[in-house]
């Protein structure tokens, strides 16, 4: 059920299976512009901690390829790196993190991206009395999130980052992981890009704010190398 009202984004019903959990649980946000690297950290978190990784962006490119009439809305606004109504997003995370596999815990990659989207998962999650864990801010400068994005690859298979220059492949073009193709994202141009990041400035950063209120943000330097991102990631967890 994807296709929602802006009065009523967050289904009750969906909240129902939902099973309360212990202090235990993370329940984190990877918040930053476009090519800070969320999506490769996403990666060593899940790794790590074995949670699931819920990408609104990768739900939206899954459902372009499969030719959805969510995926055929949303692509209009992606192309010109504009942010997808909200209307046709909320749902779609809602639905998801009521899902059996992120009883334990999850980690949101792309969302929320404004205010509105914030204030509805608070209050979704208020209505499970439940709450969220971290907000993991990675900072980069902006003169490099346009080269960062423009030169990431993705693996077609199993959905793999790297960059043509900063975390090259051993073999052009082919996955280190599976060995499958790598493609380049269609909105992963400059034009686009800089779109994106404005997006991001004016649309997604006021939530540093948001959640630094709520006294859970984790500001990390997203400009040193992969893995001593991941260690800072890590520290903030403290486990
Ligand atoms: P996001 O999900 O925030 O848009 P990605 O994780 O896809 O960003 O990273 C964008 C690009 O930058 C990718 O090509 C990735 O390989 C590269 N990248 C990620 N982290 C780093 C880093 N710490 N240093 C250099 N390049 C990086
Ligand atoms: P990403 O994969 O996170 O870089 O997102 C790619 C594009 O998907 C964005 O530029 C938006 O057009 C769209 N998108 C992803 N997540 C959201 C969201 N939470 N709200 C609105 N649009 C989104």
């Amino acid at each position: 059920m994807y296709l929602v009202t802006k009065a009523y984004l967050f289904k009750k019903d969906s909240c129902k299976s939902y099973v309360l959990n212990g202090d235990e649980s993370m329940r984190i946000i990877l918040l930053g512009p476009p090519g800070a690297g969320k999506g490769t950290q996403a990666a060593k978190i899940v790794d790590e901690y074995k949670i699931p990784h819920i990408s609104t962006g990768d739900i939206f490119r899954k459902n372009i390829k499969e030719g959805t009439e969510l995926g055929k809305q949303a692509q209009e606004y992606m192309n010109k790196g504009a942010l997808v109504p909200d209307e046709l997003t909320c749902g779609l995370v809602a639905d998801r993190i009521s899902q059996e596999d992120c009883k334990e815990g999850f980690m949101l990659d792309g969302f929320p991206r404004n205010i509105f989207q914030a204030e509805m998962l608070d209050k979704f999650l208020s209505e499970k009395g439940i709450e969220l864990t971290k907000v993991v801010n990675i900072e980069v400068e902006k003169e490099l999130l346009v080269a960062r994005a423009v030169g990431r690859r993705i693996c077609k298979s199993c959905g793999a980052t790297f960059h043509i220059e900063y975390n090259p492949t051993k073999t052009e073009g082919i996955c280190d992981v599976c060995e499958g193709e790598l493609y380049q994202r269609a909105d992963d141009n400059e034009e686009t890009v800089s779109n994106r990041i404005q997006v991001y400035i004016d649309e997604t950063k006021p939530l540093v704010d948001y959640y630094s209120k709520q006294g859970i943000v984790a500001t990390i330097n997203g400009d040193q190398s992969i893995d001593k991102v991941f260690d800072d990631i890590k520290n903030s967890f403290g486990k």
